[in-house]
């Protein structure tokens, strides 16, 4: 019985046409993985950008995308953080430059209707990914294999299903996995916008009582992206604001640091939630992306965090004939992604908690923190490698401190005698 399932149905099928679903099947298939890609078209008018840090490129050259994006996007070279909050305590502002810690760029920012039309084109010429242009409408998890429903009346029947649809993911709830969902009184407001001045690939973050107001290079150099947290009754005004008295607000809130400001394009505005889920597999179900985390967008986390799901994921597919959705792999997935998933999803919801917090101490807190990582170098360096990937930070500690130690034992070890030393000697 096990037998002739196995000889009809998918090894894996991968839910989910955002960039999570998109970059998971590529990174399969090239590790000589069939899949299925099930979801509707993929969107090319997304008005958003992302910034993919250098460990999500170092993911991407593996597929073969990573020249591709790199020559849609601009270079992050320097990265500002300036207190844009009226309150009693502020922090001063603090910049983080990428050759700081030896790397030409800490990513690059690609609009997203670039990065998915890119993802969407190497898609459609790898053989072994068999797109489906449709929606789940169920899925039914047992023993042997998960039975997956579609709203073009396709059945499928997958030994591993990967759940990489977003953050209303019926695959999460098929899993029987719940997910803690808290809605914040905050919406992303984003366009993208002309600037007077050259960004010089250096991208700020303005903190405001709201959240935070972020500025971030494009390819043209007088060209930016915005994200701008705000309350959802500003964004609703923000979305209706005529283009050029939004032009002179997005100056005003910069202080004119890249000049006079045009605006140009599309704007939307994302309500923010966050969810956090206790495990991120079960049933031969695993969850990816916004399936498995959401969380406000602050310090570019969200997709390069799923970028590391999908790499730590892939790693941990086995080959056929194998069972790919076996317990032990679910187990192992859940063991591998759940520090970094936690880490990453506290880390950005306490910044966001103690910017909207009126607290004295969050102040405080965020003040003092800010204020060491401008004064203190190894610190800012240690945030710096942290910030990009996991466990960075703590390499490159552990590297200073041995280096430092080899020099110490350098200088207190005996020299060998040279003939020439006796030579030039003086008594
Ligand atoms: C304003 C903003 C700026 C951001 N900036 C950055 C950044 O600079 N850097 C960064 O790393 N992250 C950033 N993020 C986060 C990033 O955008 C998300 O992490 C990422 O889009 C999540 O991708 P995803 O594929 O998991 O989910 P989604 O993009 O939501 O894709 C989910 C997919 O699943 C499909 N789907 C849903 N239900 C079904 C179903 N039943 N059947 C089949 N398919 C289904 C949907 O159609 C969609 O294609 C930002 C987020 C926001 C809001």
């Amino acid at each position: 019985m096990k037998g002739a399932m196995m000889d009809s149905h998918d090894r894996i099928a991968v839910i989910g046409t955002g960039p999570a679903g998109l970059i998971a099947s590529l990174c399969l298939a090239h590790t000589g993985h069939s899949v299925r890609l099930v979801g509707p078209a993929v969107d090319h008018a997304d008005p958003r950008t992302t910034a993919l840090m250098q460990p999500s490129l170092a993911v991407l050259e593996k597929i073969g995308m990573r020249h591709a994006i790199e020559n849609a996007g601009a270079p992050l070279r320097v990265m500002r953080i300036v207190d844009g909050t009226t309150r009693l305590i502020r922090s001063p502002a603090v910049a983080f430059h990428a050759s700081d810690i030896q790397e030409p760029a800490f990513g690059f920012n690609i609009p997203n209707a670039e990065l998915n039309r890119l993802l969407d084109e190497a898609i459609s010429e790898q053989p072994t990914i068999q797109r489906i242009v449709a929606k789940v409408e169920s899925y039914s998890p047992a023993e042997t294999g998960v039975r997956v429903r579609l709203d073009n009346g396709e059945r499928l029947v997958c030994n591993l299903v990967i759940g990489a649809d977003g953050r209303q993911s019926r695959a999460r709830i098929a899993a029987g996995i719940s997910h803690m969902p808290a809605p914040l009184p905050q919406s992303a407001f984003v366009l993208c916008f002309e600037h007077e001045f050259p960004h010089d690939n250096v991208s700020t973050e303005i903190h405001t009582e709201s959240g935070p107001f972020t500025q971030v290079p494009l390819p043209d150099p007088r060209r930016s992206s915005l994200v701008w947290v705000v309350p959802p009754h500003r964004a609703e005004r923000l979305l209706q604001t005529d283009d050029e008295q939004l032009g002179h607000i997005i100056e005003e809130r910069m202080q004119s640091m890249l000049g006079k400001v045009s605006v140009a394009g599309p704007r939307a505005a994302f309500p923010l939630s966050t969810a956090l889920p206790p495990r991120f597999g079960d049933r031969r179900i695993v969850l990816v992306g916004e399936a498995a985390h959401v969380f406000p967008p602050i310090g570019a986390q969200g997709l390069n965090l799923a970028v590391r799901d999908i790499a730590d994921l892939t790693a941990l597919v086995p080959q056929p004939p194998a069972d790919p959705g076996a317990s032990d792999i679910i187990e192992a997935y859940n063991r591998t992604r759940r520090s970094d998933i936690m880490m990453r999803s506290a880390a950005v919801r306490s910044l966001n908690r103690s910017l909207l917090s009126d607290m004295l101490p969050a102040q405080m807190a965020r003040a003092v923190g800010l204020d060491a990582l401008r004064r203190v170098g190894p610190l800012r360096d240690f945030f710096m490698r942290e910030g990009m990937s996991p466990g960075s930070g703590f390499k490159a500690i552990r590297r200073e401190v041995r280096d430092a130690l080899r020099e110490q034992v350098d200088r207190y070890r005996p020299r060998p005698h040279k003939p020439q030393d006796r030579r030039y000697r003086h008594y």
